[in-house]
């Protein structure tokens, strides 16, 4: 190994020994030696850094500024890291790094703050070589994982400070270990409670049933109309604004057998209009996530619920709003409700979805890098999941992709997270490239 990439190793391997846990309070400490570690990390390689207090944990924003009319590039990820639990099941510590088979085992290796480091040491290398030829910024949120809003607080208020020209969010998975992948789009979300209320108490259903509403009943053939026999969405006007044109681009990870295999699932279903990887990256759906009523315990209870709750969830896309999808489910419900059971419904969660332009600067810069780097083509692909940040990063420039180099079984949130190092290694090359504009 080149002693270059045997200190980047060494510094990664300190950055991941801090055990930056941000849901746990037991961590704040940590967090916050974290916090600093990282802003006098980008200190000593060049840049100007300070920590911003928000409502959460602290923000790490570091800035080199070559020439205030070059272009800027600002690169967003988060250094906060999954409690490690189970942590009888990691094969060593999750907070001393371990490598072994190329590949570098910590929690926080792929997600995220070793595809963060990457960057990092692609924006000292293009310092150092004297060739950094943009502007560049980054800012390194602590509450990711934590579902916090610090950053976007921050960004509401401080859209100067991160002015840019384009955006990179660190992070995400290649589609497999030998190709680069970009990421253009990901899906926002709606979670919902949602409780049928029928009485003060459960019912024996020897003495009432037969004369009164069952909630568990009612609730579930509410939520079982939510979706057509074909799969389809069944409330009104919810597509609107959606595209409903196939995306011959997107590319999976996955072929539908490997996906059978991988989930034991007995079948795959969904949108017939629609390929299995458009269903689970790019549409919207609706998922039951829990349903609870009744009696659950050893033995039996004959009873009629008094209540049922069930949560629910919408994934959104690109042109749906959680808000607009809240009221249209709302009145949905309402018009089916047979007025036999009080229903009340409560949003928990909402997340803006996005798609970012295929054809941007940053995406066409982006993989010309990844080619070179890679010698291969780059995979196009979007993410199923929620990233908000990236709606409110669009209020700033239109030039807004998500390049990560993780694998789909690098285990993040799990036990023995890890990241392939020829990969973290090419992150690295591929952030000089990138930065030095050639
Ligand atoms: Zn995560």
């Amino acid at each position: 190994m080149l002693p270059a990439k045997k200190r980047w190793l060494n510094e990664l391997k300190e950055f991941l020994s801090l055990a930056s846990i941000s849901t746990d309070p037991a961590y704040r400490k940590e967090m916050i030696k974290t916090a600093q570690w990282l802003s006098r990390h980008l200190k000593n390689i060049g840049l100007s850094s300070e920590l911003i207090k928000g409502s959460g944990h602290p923000l790490v924003y570091a800035e080199k500024i070559i020439d205030a009319r070059a272009p800027t590039l600002l690169i967003c990820s988060h250094y906060d890291v999954q409690p490690v639990d189970p942590i009888e099941q990691w094969e060593t510590h999750p907070f001393r790094a371990n490598v072994r088979k190329g590949r570098i085992y910590a929690r926080g290796a792929s997600d995220s703050k070793g595809q963060l480091f990457a960057y990092i040491k692609g924006a000292e290398e293009a310092i150092r070589s004297g060739k950094l030829g943009m502007n560049v910024k980054f800012i390194i949120e602590g509450d990711e994982e934590a579902n916090g809003k610090s950053l976007a607080e921050f960004l509401a208020k401080n859209q100067k400070k991160l002015s840019a020209d384009s955006i990179i969010y660190a992070g995400g998975a290649m589609i497999n270990k030998d190709t680069p992948a970009i990421c253009y789009g990901v899906r926002g979300l709606l979670a919902l409670e949602i409780e049928a209320w029928a009485f003060k108490d459960n019912l024996h259903s020897g003495s009432f049933g037969g004369g009164f509403a069952n909630p568990a009943e009612v609730l579930a053939q509410l939520l079982t109309s939510v979706k057509w026999k074909n799969r389809q969405i069944a409330i009104g006007h919810f597509y609107d604004g959606t595209t409903e044109y196939s995306d011959s681009d997107l590319e999976s990870p996955y072929s539908e057998k490997e996906l059978l295999k991988m989930t034991d699932a007995i079948k795959l279903v969904g949108e017939k209009r629609f390929s299995t990887i458009e269903r689970i990256s790019s549409r919207p759906t609706f998922e039951i996530n829990s349903f609870a009523s009744g009696y659950t315990g050893e033995g039996f209870q004959f009873i009629i619920p008094n209540r049922a709750v069930a949560k629910v969830s919408f994934r959104l896309a690109p042109g749906q709003t959680p808000k607009r999808a809240f009221g249209q489910f709302k009145k949905f419900i309402n018009m089916l409700n047979p007025g036999t059971v009080k229903i009340s419904i409560r949003k928990v969660d909402e997340a803006m979805p996005a798609l970012m332009a295929k054809t941007s600067l940053i995406a066409i810069a982006a993989a010309k890098s990844l080619q070179r780097v890679f010698g291969r083509k780059v995979a196009w692909y979007r993410d199923g999941g929620a990233v908000p940040i990236i709606h409110d990063f669009q209020q700033i420039t239109a030039n807004v992709i998500m390049v990560g180099f993780g694998l789909l079984d690098d285990n993040i949130h799990a036990p023995n997270e890890k990241l392939d190092l020829k990969n973290f290694f090419r992150g690295v090359e591929f952030a000089r490239d990138l930065l030095m504009g050639s």
